[in-house]
């Protein structure tokens, strides 16, 4: 089980990561974007981080809400809004919930693309964050499939995630700044596939 104190772990561990990652993740967005996307989510996380206190007796719906509304309102630009739909569409589905099996998560990870979805509006290969969350929602669904344990299903899931920022090197970027950039931002990592992948690899850390 992920339980709720690995939730707020999670969140916690993001707040450092995206500390220790803010300047590769800012000098990503340099290349195809505005060079805000580490000092966006550095930002971020750290409200959440800050917020953790008065939320950690909350269910973990509660928990994930209160993320969502925090990152839309301290971080600007594209990403706010995208994770802060992300995480408040994760949490309708997990209400009340104190500990998320394999298919919990799953589901609540689904919701939150589906989110991001409902306001960016990306396709498959538009060089977006979805273009990693899709990926490794996928891999949660094959591991529920094959009856693999969270464990196990988590180390798929990173890995699908490490492809899926890989694979946006070489997408052309369909959707925000980067798209202005045409067939120039081809050769570049997605700043925010990047950042998503960072989620996943920390999760997959606290839980196993
Ligand atoms: P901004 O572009 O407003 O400066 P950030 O730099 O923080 O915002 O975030 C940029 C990231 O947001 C991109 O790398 C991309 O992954 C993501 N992004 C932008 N537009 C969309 C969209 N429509 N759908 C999903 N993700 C998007
Ligand atoms: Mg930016
Ligand atoms: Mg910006």
């Amino acid at each position: 089980y992920i339980k709720k104190e690995h939730i707020l772990a999670w969140l916690k561990d993001c707040a450092e990561i995206f500390v220790e990652q803010r300047d590769f993740l800012t000098q990503l967005d340099t290349d195809i974007g505005d060079a805000d996307h580490g000092l966006n989510m550095n930002r971020g996380f750290e409200r959440v981080a800050e917020k953790i206190p008065s939320i950690e007796k909350q269910d973990i719906s509660t928990i994930m809400k209160t993320t969502g509304m925090t990152l839309l309102s301290s971080i600007g630009g594209a990403s706010g809004p995208l994770y802060g739909t992300f995480y408040i569409r994760a949490a309708g589905v997990v209400t009340g919930k104190e500990k998320l099996n394999l298919e919990e998560l799953v589901a609540m990870l689904t919701a939150g693309v589906e989110g991001v979805v409902s306001r960016g509006r990306a396709k498959i290969g538009d060089k977006t964050m979805c273009d990693v969350w899709w990926p490794v929602v996928d891999a949660g669904n094959a591991a529920i499939k094959l009856g693999l344990p969270l464990e196990k299903a988590l180390e798929l899931m990173v890995q699908a995630a490490e492809e899926g920022v890989i694979a946006t090197i070489e997408m052309q970027a369909k959707k925000g700044r980067a798209s202005y950039l045409g067939k120039r931002s081809i050769g570049h990592q997605d700043p925010g596939a990047t950042s998503s992948m960072m989620m996943v690899q920390s999760l997959q850390r606290i839980v196993s």
